[in-house]
C-alpha cells in the first residue's frame, strides 16, 4: 500500500525536481562558458535537457495513465531518470574543474551541495532513490578532490565526505518521518473508510430490514423510526418522530421500554394493540440502552416484530395438539394438565375439585348397526350437549371412543358440599340424554354411566383419579346402567344418605311426622323449673328416629328450615300456653326457648311471623326467648343488630346459644341486643377433668353478670359439675342432671309430679 502513495508523492515532486535541476544547469552553463571547454560544456547541457525531458515524458506519461498497475515500471522509470540525473551531474567535477581556479571549483561544489541538499525533499519518498542518488552526485567530486592532492582539497574531500554522510543521515531521517506519516495516513484513511461503509451499511439495514426499530430518548419520545415500524405500526411517520410512548394506550410495552432506560435490556412478548390505528398483534419486542462517551444513557433502541401470523400457526398447532379431531373438545393430554393444576390448587388451599368419568350406554350397538357416521355424529353431539351442561370454568374432554370425562374446579373446601354439586352435575348429565339424539334421520334414546371421584389426600395423581372415576363409572355399568356412582363406597352412601334425608324430609311436616320434646330450664336459687327449650324430633317412615343434629343442616342447605321452623314456633308456643294455664295456680311458667336457625333468622318475613304468633297465641312476649347461635354475626353486623333490636321491640328476648364455641368475644356480643348467655355444655362437661375450664366459666358468667345477661348453664350432668356452677350462683341451668328432654306428655306428668320443682336439686342441696 505505501508504495503507491510513495510513487505518486515522488512523481508529483519530479517535475519541480526536474526545474531545479535545469536552472541548476543553466547557473553552471552561464558561470563556466568560457571558462572551460565549450564543446564539452554544450555537450554536457544537451545531455541534461535530454535527461530532463525524459524524465518529464515519464512525468506526463505517469498522470496521464494515473493507474496503480505495474508498479515495478513506474519504480524503474524513475530510478533511471535519477541515476541519469546524478550520473549527469557527478561527472561534472571530471568535467568542468578548472585546475587551480578555485572560484570556480567552489561554484561547482556549491553547485552539487545545493542540488544534493535540494533533491532531500524532492526524492527522499523512496530511500534507495535518494541514497543512490546522493552518492552517485557526490562521490565523483569527493575523488576528484582527492585528485588534486593539495592539503587544502584534502580537507575538502573530508569535509564534503562528512556532508554526504550528514545528508545520508538526514534523507535516511526524513524518509522514515515520510513513511511514518504516510502509516498513519492510511490507517486514518483506512478506519474512515471503514466507518462510512459501516454507517452506510447501517443506514441502508435501518431503512430495509423488515424489522421495526425506533430510537426513543430519556423522555420516552421518539426520535427515529424507520420504514418497517412505520408499516408495522400503520402510522405516518410525522405522527411517529416526537410522539410520547407514555401517551400509548396499550400500557403493554412500557415497562420494556423503561428497562431499557434504566440500563438493562427488555424483553416482551405478547398481545399489543397498536396506538393508531387499533390494530391487534401479538408482537416481539426488545430494547437496549444507547449510551454516549461518558457511558451516560441517552436513550434507547427498541426493536419489534410482528409474530401475529407465527403466533396463530402455533396457537393452532397447540390446539390441535390439545383437542379432539373429531368433537373439538380438549382431549386426554389437555385433561391431564388441567387436572394436574387443580391438584396443586387442592394441596395448596384445600379446594376440593371432582372428575366425572361418563360412557355411553349400549354405544357399540349403535355403531355396529347404524356405521360409523351415525356413531360420530353421535359422539359430536354428545360433546354439545354436555358442554352446555357445564359452567365455563368446567372442561369436557373426550378420552377415548365413546367415554368423556368432565372436570369440575373449585366445587368447595367442604367434602360434602363439593360432593353434592358433582352431584347436581350428574343428574343434570343425566337430564340431558333424556331428550333423545336426532341423527340422519334416526331418533336415538341414549342413556350414559357417571362414575365421580373427588380428589382427597390419599388421591395425588392425575392417572389415580381418572382410574378412580373409570371404577365408580363402572359400578353405574354394573347397577344397570344411566346412573352415578362415587367413588368410595363410602361416600357413595353418605350422598346417598344425605340425599335420602332431603327427600324424606320434604314430606315430614304434612305427614306429621314432626314432633317436639321439652327438657325443662332449672333455677338455681330455688331448684324451681321456670320454663323449658324446645327441641326438635323426626320420626321418619322410612328412616326412623332422627335427630336435630343430622337432619337440621339438610333443612337449612335446602331450605326446607323455613317452613319446619315456623312449625316448630308455632308448636312451641301452643304447647306453653297449654301448660301455663294448666299449672296457673301451681309452677310460673315463664319461659319457652325456641331455636331459631340463622336461615330463618335472616328470612325478611321472620319477624313478622314472631308477631303473628305472639299475636295469635296471646303469649306474654316475654316468655318467648328466641335462640340464636354466633353464626348469625357475620360482616353486616349493623344489620343484624337492626334485626335484633326489632325483636326485643316487640318484647321478646334473645338468647345466645352454644356460647363459647365460636369466635366472638363477649365484648363485640354486649354490642349486641341479647337477654340471655347460654354457655355450651362443652365447657360444663370439662369440668371434673385434668384440664377444666372451671376459671373460664367462672369468668364468662362475671362478665355475663356485669352486662346484666342472665346466664343458662347448659349440659349440667354431674353432682360435681353441679356443684361447681350453684357455687358459682349462675341464675340457671338446664341438663341431664335434671331431666333430659322429654316428650310432652311425660313433660307434663312430671311437672304434676314433683309441682315444678327439681328434686335432686333440693337433695343435691342439702348435701351441700
Ligand atoms: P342446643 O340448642 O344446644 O340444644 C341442646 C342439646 O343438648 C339438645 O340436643 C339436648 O338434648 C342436649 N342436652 C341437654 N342437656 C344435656 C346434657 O346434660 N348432656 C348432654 N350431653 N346433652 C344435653 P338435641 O335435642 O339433639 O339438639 C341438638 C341441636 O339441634 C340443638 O342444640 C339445636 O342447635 C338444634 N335444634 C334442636 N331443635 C331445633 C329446632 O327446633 N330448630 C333449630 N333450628 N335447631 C334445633
Ligand atoms: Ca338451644
Ligand atoms: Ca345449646
Amino acid at each position: 500500500m505505501h508504495i503507491y502513495k510513495q510513487l505518486s508523492e515522488a512523481y508529483n515532486n519530479l517535475t519541480l525536481s526536474i526545474l531545479g535541476v535545469i536552472a541548476n544547469a543553466a547557473v553552471l552553463f552561464y558561470i563556466f562558458f568560457g571558462h572551460t571547454n565549450n564543446t564539452t560544456l554544450i555537450i554536457w547541457g544537451a545531455f541534461v535537457l535530454l535527461i530532463s525531458v525524459f524524465r518529464y515524458l515519464t512525468v506526463l506519461k505517469y498522470k496521464a495513465e494515473k493507474t496503480l498497475l505495474y508498479i515495478d515500471k513506474w519504480q524503474k522509470l524513475l530510478f533511471i531518470g535519477i541515476v541519469l540525473s546524478a550520473l549527469s551531474w557527478g561527472i561534472t567535477p571530471f568535467l568542468f574543474f578548472v585546475p587551480g581556479n578555485y572560484l570556480y571549483q567552489m561554484v561547482l561544489i556549491v553547485i552539487l551541495a545545493g542540488l544534493s541538499a535540494g533533491s532531500i525533499s524532492t526524492l527522499a519518498h523512496i530511500r534507495l532513490n535518494i541514497q543512490l542518488y546522493l552518492v552517485v552526485l557526490i562521490v565523483p567530486l569527493i575523488v576528484e578532490l582527492l585528485l588534486q592532492k593539495t592539503a587544502i582539497h584534502n580537507d575538502m574531500a573530508i569535509l564534503v565526505s562528512l556532508y554526504l554522510l550528514l545528508l545520508l543521515t538526514v534523507s535516511k531521517k526524513f524518509n522514515q518521518t515520510y513513511l511514518d506519516s504516510i502509516t498513519s495516513h492510511l490507517m486514518f484513511e483506512q478506519k474512515r473508510e471503514e466507518f462510512l461503509e459501516s454507517e452506510q451499511k447501517f443506514k441502508a439495514i435501518f431503512k430495509s430490514v423488515p424489522i421495526g426499530i425506533l430510537f426513543y430518548d430519556t423522555n420516552l419520545i421518539i426520535q427515529e423510526v424507520n420504514n418497517s415500524f412505520v408499516d408495522f405500526i400503520a402510522a405516518p411517520k410525522d405522527f411517529l418522530i416526537g410522539l410520547d410512548l407514555e401517551k400509548s394506550r396499550d400500557r403493554s410495552l412500557m415497562p420494556t421500554f423503561k428497562a431499557a432506560l434504566d440500563g438493562i435490556s427488555g424483553f416482551y412478548e405478547g398481545p399489543y394493540t397498536t396506538l393508531y390505528k387499533q390494530k391487534d398483534l401479538w408482537v416481539s419486542m426488545s430494547t437496549s440502552p444507547l449510551r454516549n462517551s461518558d457511558n451516560e444513557i441517552i436513550g434507547a433502541v427498541g426493536i419489534i416484530a410482528d409474530i401475529t401470523e407465527r403466533m396463530l400457526i402455533q396457537l393452532q398447532i397447540e390446539h390441535q395438539a390439545n383437542h379432539d379431531t373429531l368433537t373439538d373438545i380438549p382431549n386426554r393430554a389437555n385433561l391431564k394438565q388441567e387436572i394436574a393444576k387443580n391438584i396443586i390448587r387442592f394441596q395448596r388451599h384445600g379446594v376440593i375439585f371432582a372428575i366425572i368419568f361418563l360412557d355411553l350406554d349400549h354405544f357399540k350397538n349403535i355403531n355396529d348397526s347404524l356405521g360409523h357416521d351415525v356413531g360420530d355424529k353421535l359422539l359430536v353431539q354428545t360433546a354439545t350437549r354436555l358442554k352446555n351442561t357445564i359452567r365455563d370454568e368446567d372442561m369436557v374432554a373426550r378420552i377415548g371412543g365413546d367415554e368423556f370425562v368432565i372436570l369440575l374446579p373449585d366445587l368447595s373446601a367442604d367434602e360434602f358440599e363439593a360432593a353434592k354439586s358433582a352431584e347436581i352435575v350428574s343428574q343434570k348429565i343425566h337430564e340431558t340424554f333424556r331428550t333423545p339424539f336426532e341423527i340422519d334421520g334416526y331418533k336415538l334414546n341414549i342413556s350414559s354411566s357417571l362414575g365421580i371421584t373427588l380428589i382427597n389426600a390419599q388421591s395425588q395423581s392425575e392417572d389415580a383419579l381418572l382410574k378412580h372415576a373409570d371404577i365408580a363409572m363402572y359400578e353405574s355399568k354394573k347397577d344397570g346402567r344411566n346412573t352415578t356412582r362415587f367413588y368410595q363406597e363410602s361416600m357413595d352412601q353418605w350422598i346417598k344418605r344425605r340425599l335420602e334425608v332431603e327427600n324424606e324430609l320434604k314430606n315430614a311436616i304434612k305427614n306429621n311426622e314432626l314432633r317436639l320434646v321439652y327438657q325443662p330450664v332449672v333455677e338455681f336459687a330455688t331448684s324451681k323449673v321456670i320454663g323449658m327449650e324446645a327441641l326438635i324430633r323426626w320420626k321418619s317412615q322410612k328412616l326412623g328416629d332422627m335427630y336435630p343434629d343430622e337432619f337440621i343442616t339438610i333443612a337449612e342447605e335446602s331450605g326446607m328450615i323455613l317452613s319446619i321452623g315456623e312449625w316448630v314456633l308455632q308448636e312451641a308456643v301452643s304447647q306453653f300456653m297449654i301448660w301455663q294455664k294448666q299449672f296457673a295456680h301451681t309452677i310460673n311458667l315463664k319461659k319457652i326457648a325456641v331455636n331459631v336457625s340463622v336461615h330463618q333468622f335472616n328470612a325478611p318475613n321472620f319477624l313478622m311471623q314472631v308477631e303473628n304468633i305472639i299475636a295469635q297465641s296471646g303469649i306474654v312476649k316475654e316468655h318467648l326467648e328466641l335462640e340464636l347461635t354466633e353464626s348469625i354475626i357475620v360482616k353486616d353486623i349493623s344489620g343484624v343488630r337492626a334485626k335484633m333490636q326489632q325483636l326485643r321491640d316487640l318484647g321478646v328476648n334473645l338468647s345466645i346459644d352454644d356460647f363459647g364455641t365460636g369466635y366472638s368475644s363477649l365484648s363485640y356480643l354486649k354490642k349486641l341486643p341479647f337477654t340471655t348467655l347460654k354457655i355450651d355444655k362443652s365447657f360444663t362437661q370439662d369440668i371434673g377433668n385434668d384440664v377444666d375450664d372451671k376459671e373460664l366459666i367462672s369468668t364468662i358468667i362475671t362478665i355475663a353478670e356485669n352486662f346484666n345477661l342472665e346466664v343458662v348453664i347448659e349440659g349440667v350432668e354431674t353432682y360435681e359439675q353441679y356443684a361447681f356452677v350453684n357455687e358459682r350462683k349462675a341464675t340457671f341451668m338446664q341438663g341431664y342432671f335434671c331431666s333430659k328432654p322429654m316428650e310432652k306428655e311425660s313433660f307434663e306428668a312430671m311437672l304434676e309430679s314433683s309441682n315444678g320443682i327439681c328434686s335432686i336439686m333440693t337433695e343435691a342441696k342439702e348435701k351441700i
